[in-house]
């Protein structure tokens, strides 16, 4: 009985679980709800019955963890039990042909937080969307969508509103004055739920009602919303201490306030690295990183691991850290990343694993990209050997070659792992210098060069031979390297620049912003003349873009001497696709940004670029990357004067290898098309990274290595 049969994420904080409740589902009508005690010494909590199937016997019930109790309920896997489950519970919806019905439901940030968007849709003759931020439909609150609605005089017979309390209060006041009745569905407190407590009572048209008997749902103009919003206040202080408990059963006496702490890295002060090319931040001291790692929760099911593109075991390597066990902590990172310090760098771990992280959704996630910085650094200066794998070389695959081309992120993980598994494997590189994107563009501030060179070496250790100087697709064909090994990968990034095409593009003094970093960062121009490359870019910058490229070409002019340095963007802040910590960074270092600003043409003085025309733009509504479209304010053209402009609006892939190899399918843009398991049109052939999914980021590129590796092994042991 009450086995969870199945489970589901449906946002970051929501789940949904279906479970086998044969006598709960038979009895159930819409609008009613079920008390929920997850395990032994949980708390009862009244949960609504999201859908019910008398056939099969089962229940579903969607529920957000906000707290102990919900924390304990996702905690249980499919095929464990709800201690207790009691139900159905409270009066079935009032359901009948009412006319014109107006739904709302709210109280969600982004568009990553809605759910059942397309049911909602294909059950209301109209869906409408509104979120705080503005990500998806309306930027405002659902009250706002209300108003509205009832302003256009459309006619409303009934509303119903079910979410938050200050949500459906707003919603209540917004129709009282026009007489459309509101039914809303309360939450009050709970305890039996069974009309014995009376914890649930809440004063409907003066006369006090007992949400559990007679609810949940009410005539929401005759609530008396302070008191309710009053009452459910009761608890709120023991509820932290509670949720502390079930945190502190894994990780022992810190307290709710500590966890909620991430401890920021420490970072140079402006003045000084704006003169130099040296790291900004300055990494976790081992008390810091033993402290910061200490707030782990350990969880049973760690998100954060999902959110992984190599799979790192996060909470694995966590404990080793908090235990001070460091040596420990980065054999475990490199079980599956032979690349952390690299990552621990310049990977959006916002986006992915701390954004998964469960104490994220409660406060702040666990510094996980910061640690893994940490281990490796620490690994570095003890020059030990302790990622060293065990490399155990199998029979099947001994004397397997297999050829990679490119050293970026993806090469060079595809190597390291098919290296780690027995094969010979050879990196093909066309530049002089290895590391792709890691080497030539991101500045050395943000990526220390010798850090690349350290992780590299490491590869190399493994029993990757690289080959740098060797264009594939000129010096040698695709298949004559397909004809001396058994397989080959593509990670040939994507490092073709892309332009505006606008009146004056190709003035002297205007770079692309691959030319410029690949100047400045593999050729090293900031030490012009002793390294012979130079880069000339006077006073005055305009950098176009808001990407981390963007960013690094910046910050990186700051460096080389400017004094006044631009970023053109067409958007506002809110949209940018740059990490967010290097946009505070370029900030705190006095870049001047230009936001809902739009270049138009560059105009200048005997040939070198002068001026950038510019317009001014403002947001519409959101496009197919649900970010607001900027759409440009006639005559608002204005002129910035410059001495130089760096152009940094993305790039496409590499063409050549496509170029010569007509039988290799690409999309129209110029990625190679790949299966799920990485492999291209060509047997035997497989791609990722940047090649395959246009310009992306470290740790996506370093996934498809990873995923390549695992499919040509697979490949060759059929
Ligand atoms: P690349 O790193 O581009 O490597 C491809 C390699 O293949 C290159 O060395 C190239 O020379 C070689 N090659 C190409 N063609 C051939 C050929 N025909 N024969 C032989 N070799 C060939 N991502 C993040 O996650 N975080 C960041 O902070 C970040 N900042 C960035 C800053 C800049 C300035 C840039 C340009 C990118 C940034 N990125 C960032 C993106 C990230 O670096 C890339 O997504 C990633 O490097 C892609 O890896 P890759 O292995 O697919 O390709
Ligand atoms: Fe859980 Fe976050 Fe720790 Fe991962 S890092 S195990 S999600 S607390």
């Amino acid at each position: 009985m009450n086995k969870i049969i199945s489970k589901e994420k449906l946002n970051e904080s929501v789940a949904r679980i279906t479970v086998d409740a044969p006598v709960i589902a038979r009895a159930a009508k819409a609008g009613q709800f079920v008390i929920v005690i997850p395990k032994a010494n949980a708390e009862r909590i009244p949960l609504t019955i999201a859908d019910h199937d008398p056939a099969k016997g089962t229940i579903s019930i969607i529920f957000q963890i906000v707290g102990a109790t919900t924390a304990v309920l996702n905690s249980l896997r499919v095929g464990e039990e709800i201690a207790h489950l009691l139900g159905p519970l409270g009066m079935p919806s009032h359901v009948a042909k009412f006319g014109a019905v107006v739904v709302i439901g709210g109280g969600v940030g982004n568009k990553d937080l809605l759910i059942f968007r397309e049911e909602l849709g294909v059950q209301s003759s109209e869906l409408r969307v509104t979120t705080d931020d503005g990500s998806c439909g309306r930027q405002g609150f659902v009250s706002d969508e209300l108003k509205d609605f009832i302003a256009s005089g459309k006619k409303i017979d009934l509303v119903v509103a079910v979410g938050p309390v200050p949500m459906m209060k707003v919603c209540c006041d917004v129709t009282k004055p026009h007489g459309i009745k509101t039914v809303i569905s309360l939450n009050p407190l709970m305890l039996d739920a069974t009309g014995m407590c009376g914890v649930c009572r809440v004063t409907v048209g003066g006369e006090v009602k007992l949400g559990c008997v007679d609810g949940p749902e009410f005539d929401g103009h005759q609530v008396d919303f302070a008191e309710l919003a009053n009452r459910l206040k009761m608890y709120k202080d023991v509820e932290k201490q509670a949720y502390e408990h079930v945190c502190g059963l894994r990780v022992g006496s810190r307290s709710m306030a500590e966890k909620k702490q991430r401890l920021h890295m420490n970072e140079r002060p402006v003045a000084e690295r704006i003169r130099d090319f040296e790291e900004v931040p300055l990494g976790y001291t081992v008390e810091e990183a033993i402290g910061e790692a200490k707030r782990c929760l350990q969880c049973r099911d760690p998100k954060c691991v999902a959110g992984c593109p190599v799979e790192v075991d996060i909470p694995g390597f966590l404990e080793f850290v908090a235990a001070g066990d460091f040596e420990s902590a980065v054999k475990k990172i490199k079980e599956t990343n032979s690349l952390p310090a690299i990552c621990g760098r310049v990977c959006p771990q916002e986006d992915q694993c701390e954004l998964k992280c469960i104490l994220g959704i409660k406060g702040a996630s666990v510094a996980i990209g910061n640690l893994e910085r940490f281990v490796a650094d620490w690994d570095r200066e003890q020059k030990a050997e302790s990622g060293k794998p065990q490399q155990e070389p199998r029979r099947s695959v001994a004397g397997s070659r297999i050829a990679i081309v490119g050293s970026g992120p993806a090469g060079l993980t595809c190597a390291g792992d098919l290296a780690r598994l027995g094969y010979q494997v050879t990196i093909f590189e066309s530049l002089h210098v290895t590391g792709g994107v890691l080497s030539y563009g991101i500045p050395e501030f943000r990526l220390p060069k010798k850090i690349v060179n350290l992780e590299i070496d490491y590869v190399k250790s493994l029993g990757v031979e690289i080959r740098p100087d060797v264009l594939i697709g000129n010096t040698y064909s695709l298949a004559e390297l397909l004809r001396e090994y058994k397989a080959v990968f593509i990670g040939s990034g994507a490092g073709a620049p892309k332009f505006m095409n606008i009146p004056g593009e190709n003035l002297e003094g205007v770079y692309s912003a691959n030319e410029y970093l690949f100047r400045v960062n593999m050729m090293k121009a900031w030490q012009f003349p002793a390294c012979l490359t130079p880069v000339k870019i006077g006073k005055r910058v305009a950098v176009v873009g808001g990407g981390n490229v963007a960013m690094d070409a910046a910050r990186v002019s700051l460096r080389l001497g400017a004094e006044e340095v631009y970023i053109i963007y067409r958007r506002t802040a809110a949209e940018m696709p740059a990490r967010q910590e290097e946009l505070k960074r370029a900030e705190a270092e006095g870049i001047i940004f230009k936001y809902l600003t739009l270049p138009v043409k560059y105009l200048a003085r005997d040939g070198w670029v002068s001026e950038v025309e510019c317009l001014r733009m403002e947001l519409g509504e959101p496009d197919a990357s649900g970010r607001r479209r900027p759409v440009e304010i006639p005559h608002s053209e204005f002129r910035i004067q410059v001495d130089s402009a760096v152009v940094a609006i993305g790039n496409s892939p590499n063409p050549l290898i496509q170029k010569r190899t007509p039988a290799l399918k690409t999309e129209k843009w110029g990625g190679i098309i790949v299966t799920a398991d990485q492999l291209t049109s060509l047997p035997g052939v497989y791609a990722g990274g940047d090649i395959v999914r246009g310009a992306a980021t470290v740790i996506s590129a370093m996934g498809d290595g990873k995923k390549a590796a695992r499919a040509i092994d697979a490949f060759l042991n059929r």
